[in-house]
């Protein structure tokens, strides 16, 4: 019989698989079982509306056999089969060819990873097999049939006696070389192990022969080995049982296995949703943050199925960065294994699910934060910089769906609150959120310009994480009130009498306040002094955007950016020190200088930011002090 000759996109694909340096070549039996497992599809369908043919789901199987003497892998199934004509047809031609497509648009990039994503089907067997039988028989047909390919040479097709209905693939493996072992794929465990990766939730049993040694019945001594069938795979998706008591050990123990945690996670979650798209989701919050997640390297995504197949480990667009610490999956059966759909139609499949999936987070995180605070402040403890990040980063895009999610420390409450609680618990004539930042909650508890706000029972939000001033300079309002630094020069809770009360004593003492300016300049850019202190002598504030604060972190970062924030030293106008400066200036102009440096540090000192000139200032107080 002549050899037939493969179709032109045919053979290029083939060509791809035969030379192929993929290095996943794993996949070929997902592909060889996903296969078969459609084949078995379609039988039962048919059976289901034809009454004419009898075969129960339970007798429908997959066996993947192993021969190390003839170094063949067989993949039998006793599906629907194929006839002559669909042999031919399946087999020497690939229809659609999307992959192909894709691949000679992207010819530079010579193993591109849709062998791995996508799956390209039968001929992915070629990748590890020299030669390729497959013998078939059409369900309710006599005749069977064996194509035989050598690969790029082209098939033959003929007659073959007396085989079962379904169909039975052999792969003779490739030769070892030096840079892969293809006898790999004779050892059980391996194959055990890809079927466990890639199709452990196929609907039909994969079964496997096993050698076991066991004593001979009524010996106790004698040994005999044999062999037992055995399925490999689990074929329940997890993700079809519901979380209940009984199951969540089961779940807790397969986020663990798949996704390299030792602890169990803080909070599982599963949806099925069913209309425009279809899939189910099975997802993960982490009870602590990965090792490796503030690392430039941190992939996020989850793993994609298509019905119980494993498509991809990790689809990092089925997530949004902000709630990159999700782990889990989805299995959807509108993402088809089969490359040959139009790749691009796949996209648009692939964000709708993933805006679905969002929109579930988005949900279960609001519940957790409603229904158990506990848990949810846990949560945000791990998380939270991230979801406040995740305002920043997108300029404010997705406050709508972040800017309840996240939570500051409350200076009443002392404990976190949201924005909402913020809003709802405040004075009725108080028209801005006010915050104070620094490096923990102990030391804003320290600041001076906390005071007036304590005295008048004004909550203030406490933002010791470096990126809570960045993320509401993002936000700037918050149910239509401003986000206000309390360290921000033009804060005052004083009444307007009082207003203009500070403002005289100010124009009064000009030229001292000028003086002492002077004495400081570089270091700010202004002295006053203030009503806004009680028992604390002196603080700073800033004029403008910049706070010290953020000029700090700024300036830290790996960048050449650089700002300088604009410098007030408020001086307390009901403090001895007031009266003593006036006093000073009348008497020892030079001394002044001296009281304006100390005064200075000493502010620095409070906010926690360390002296600038710690010789300089101890100099000056010792000096004092000897007086
Ligand atoms: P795909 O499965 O993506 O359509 P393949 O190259 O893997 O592409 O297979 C081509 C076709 O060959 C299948 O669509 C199916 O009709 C047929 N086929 C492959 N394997 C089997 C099998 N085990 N039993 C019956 N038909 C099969």
């Amino acid at each position: 019989m002549s050899k037939k000759q493969f179709k032109t996109e045919s053979k290029k694909l083939l060509d791809l698989m035969i030379n192929s340096i993929y290095t996943n070549k794993d996949i070929f039996l997902r592909e060889l079982i996903s296969n078969s497992s459609d084949a078995l599809d379609k039988l039962l369908f048919i059976s289901l509306t034809d009454k004419n043919i009898d075969v129960e789901k339970d007798e429908l199987k997959i066996h993947v056999d192993i021969d190390k003497e003839s170094r063949t892998i067989t993949v039998t199934d006793n599906g629907i089969g194929m006839d002559k004509k669909e042999l031919e047809d399946n087999l020497g031609t690939i229809g659609q060819s999307g992959s192909l497509l894709f691949k000679e648009e992207n010819s530079d990039n010579k193993d591109i990873d849709i062998i791995g994503q996508f799956g390209v089907g039968f001929y992915s067997a070629f990748m590890v097999a020299d030669k390729i039988e497959v013998v078939s028989r059409k369900y309710g047909e006599k005749e069977a049939y064996k194509w035989v390919s050598s690969g790029a040479s082209g098939y033959e097709i003929k007659e073959e006696d007396d085989a079962p209905w379904g169909t039975k693939i052999t792969l003779f493996l490739k030769e070892n070389t030096d840079e892969f072992s293809y006898d790999k794929y004779l050892e059980d465990y391996e194959i055990e192990g890809i079927i466990k990766k890639y199709s452990n939730y196929i609907t039909y049993p994969i079964i496997m022969k096993k050698e076991e040694s066991r004593l001979k019945e009524g010996s106790k001594d004698e040994y005999e080995t044999v062999v037992e069938e055995e399925t490999i795979n689990s074929m329940i998706p997890l993700w079809k049982k519901n979380i209940t008591k009984d199951t969540e050990e089961e779940f807790n123990g397969f986020y663990t296995d798949n996704f390299h945690d030792y602890e169990k996670p803080q909070k599982i979650f599963k949806n099925n949703i069913e209309g425009k798209i279809n899939y189910t989701s099975l997802l993960f919050i982490p009870s602590h943050a990965p090792y490796d997640y503030y690392q430039k390297d941190y992939e996020k995504g989850l793993a994609l199925y298509s019905n119980g197949v494993l498509i991809m480990d990790k689809c990092s667009d089925l997530l949004p960065d902000y709630f990159n610490f999700v782990k889990g999956l989805v299995d959807s059966p509108d993402v088809s294994l089969n490359i040959s759909r139009e790749i691009l139609q796949k996209d648009a499949q692939i964000s709708a699910i993933a805006k679905s999936v969002e929109g579930k987070i988005e949900k279960e995180l609001k519940t957790m934060l409603e229904k158990d605070r506990e848990e949810y402040i846990k949560f945000f403890k791990n998380f939270g910089t991230n979801l406040k990040f995740g305002i920043y980063n997108s300029f404010g895009m997705n406050k709508d769906k972040l800017q309840d999610l996240i939570m500051f420390y409350s200076s009443k409450e002392e404990k976190l609150i949201t924005l909402k609680e913020y809003v709802d618990n405040k004075k009725d004539d108080q028209n801005k959120i006010y915050y104070a930042t620094g490096e923990s909650i102990d030391k804003i508890k320290m600041l001076p310009q906390l005071e007036s706000f304590k005295e008048k029972d004004i909550d203030v939000l406490f933002f010791d994480d470096y990126i809570d001033e960045f993320t509401v300079s993002v936000l700037r309002e918050y149910e239509s009130l401003e986000f206000t630094n309390i360290a921000n020069e033009d804060v005052s809770l004083s009444s307007e009498e009082d207003k203009k009360k500070i403002e005289k004593e100010n124009t009064d003492a000009k030229d001292l306040l000028e003086s002492m300016k002077e004495a400081l300049s570089g270091k700010v850019t202004d002295v006053k002094f203030t009503d806004r202190l009680t028992n604390h002598p002196v603080c700073l504030t800033t004029k403008g955007n910049v706070s010290t604060n953020m000029e700090k972190i700024i300036n830290a970062m790996p960048t050449d950016e650089s700002v300088k924030s604009e410098t007030v030293l408020e001086i307390n106008v009901n403090h001895d020190i007031a009266k003593k400066l006036k006093d000073v200036f009348e008497t020892n102009k030079d001394e002044l200088k001296s009281y304006a440096t100390i005064l200075y540090e000493e502010a620095r000192l409070i906010e926690g930011l360390g002296a600038e000139d710690p010789a300089t200032l101890s100099k000056l107080v010792c000096e004092l002090i000897s007086k």
